[in-house]
């Protein structure tokens, strides 16, 4: 499987970045070997000092499509999760500055919590209003809803399905909200899908 990440989709997050407001999806990718464990905390790794929780809705792909138009976008995932896409700011910022690739910044060996479990599509009233937050030791420290993304979910898939093949059980990390910030070690870190919580993890 692999794991597709959307970059730059809430306006909030790109001002508190100083990025600019892409004209198409920006798109990046984890390989399997991101995932973070189902029973293991999260690992602050030795080359950064600077990791950033970055909390996102995750779809999963539920069959094989290619060149997805958006008006059937929606028949490709039936369940919706929780991830984090963990960052090394510091060696983003330095990548970046050299025009370089940032998979060493966003790719490393558990750089993606994902939760354990997916809700079901049938679920939510509104796919394009679905409200989600993260807590570090009880603060709410990001909370957003998917009416505040800049591409919609079907805009995604049928903008990356134009590139890459979509298989079964591949992920899609749909871009962080405002609040990215600096995880330190024994940090407990609660992820929300509307009052539901997906995910707990603490930070070693
Ligand atoms: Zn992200």
């Amino acid at each position: 499987m692999k794991i597709i990440c959307i970059g730059r989709n809430y306006k909030e997050h790109i001002r508190e970045l100083n990025n600019t407001v892409p004209d198409e999806p920006v798109i990046f990718m984890k390989p399997d070997s991101a995932l973070v464990p189902k029973h293991n905390p999260v690992f602050l790794p030795p080359f950064s000092n600077n990791i950033h929780y970055e909390t996102e809705l995750v779809l999963r792909i539920n069959k094989l499509g290619k060149a997805i138009p958006a008006e059937r976008a929606t028949e490709y995932f039936d369940t919706i999760g929780l991830g984090l896409d963990l960052t090394a700011r510091d060696l983003q910022q330095k990548l970046k500055s050299k025009g370089l690739p940032w998979e060493k910044a966003k790719a490393f060996d558990f750089s993606a919590v994902v939760s354990e479990t997916f809700l079901p599509v049938s679920d939510f009233k509104n796919l394009n209003d679905i409200h989600f937050s993260l807590k570090i030791n009880g603060k709410t420290v990001q909370k957003a809803s998917s009416a505040d993304m800049i591409y919609d979910f079907a805009q995604l898939i049928a903008h990356i399905s134009r590139y890459f093949t979509l298989r079964t059980g591949d992920l899609i990390y749909t871009g962080t909200p405002a609040g990215v910030g600096t995880l330190h070690r024994n940090d407990l870190l609660e992820g929300y899908i509307e009052d539901k919580l997906m995910f707990k993890k603490r930070v070693k």
